[in-house]
């Protein structure tokens, strides 16, 4: 079904996975933009070449290059009747941003999903995903430095989505399938509904 929806929460904290999950049951595109700036990386790109240093560093990427890569993404054809955004937006601005895009269209959000997890357990998984992926900013220093990022500049994006009535907090620990099955319920609530 068409829906625009928007996982939110620290990173570790399962947004990718359960991404790709709901994507699949929704049919709609999961949109990472730390996995267009890593595919940028590879291709070594001129955007590739401007985030790298702040990926490295665990920064994010100023807004200009983000909003502007989320605006080519969403205008492609399979993004017109729907999204899971993850790890976008990330600050204040690319909420306004967003907002413009989707306003430009008659369109807005339909819901935010946070997905909570504490910091203890965040930095135990970017541990171990670290070792079977080899991310370079999930080495320990630079996941703390992500983890503080994220409590500066995303978690006041939380409270902007709650007043707007748009939030569902879903416990993001726990196994993988139980923590989608949350989601689902969580979304079904706000009439996002999804095959059985
Ligand atoms: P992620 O895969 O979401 O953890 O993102 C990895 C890295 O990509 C982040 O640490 C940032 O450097 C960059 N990045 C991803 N999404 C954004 C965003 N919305 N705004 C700024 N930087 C981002």
């Amino acid at each position: 079904m068409s829906a625009r929806l928007l996982l939110i929460g620290p990173p570790g904290a399962g947004k990718g996975t359960q991404a790709h999950r709901l994507s699949t049951a929704l049919g709609i595109p999961a949109i990472s933009t730390g996995d267009i700036f890593r595919e940028h990386l590879r291709n070594e790109t001129e955007l590739g070449l401007k985030a790298k240093a702040y990926m490295d560093a665990g920064d994010n990427v100023p807004d200009s290059l983000t909003n502007d890569l989320v605006a080519d993404r969403l205008s492609q054809p399979d993004a017109t009747a729907g999204f899971l955004l993850d790890g976008y937006p990330r600050t204040i601005d690319q909420v306004r941003a967003l907002d413009e895009l989707l306003a430009a269209g008659g369109a807005s959000m339909d819901a935010v999903v946070e997905l909570v997890a504490e910091p203890d357990v965040v930095v135990e998984r970017l541990k171990k995903r670290a070792l079977e992926q080899g991310r370079s900013d999930d080495d320990e220093a630079v996941v703390r430095h992500r983890l503080e990022v994220y409590a500066q500049q995303t978690a006041p994006l939380i409270g902007v989505y709650d007043e707007r009535g748009l939030l569902a907090k879903v416990d993001g620990i726990g196994e993988v399938a139980e923590v989608t099955d949350r989601i689902e319920a969580a979304l079904a609530t706000r009439g996002i509904v999804f095959a059985a």
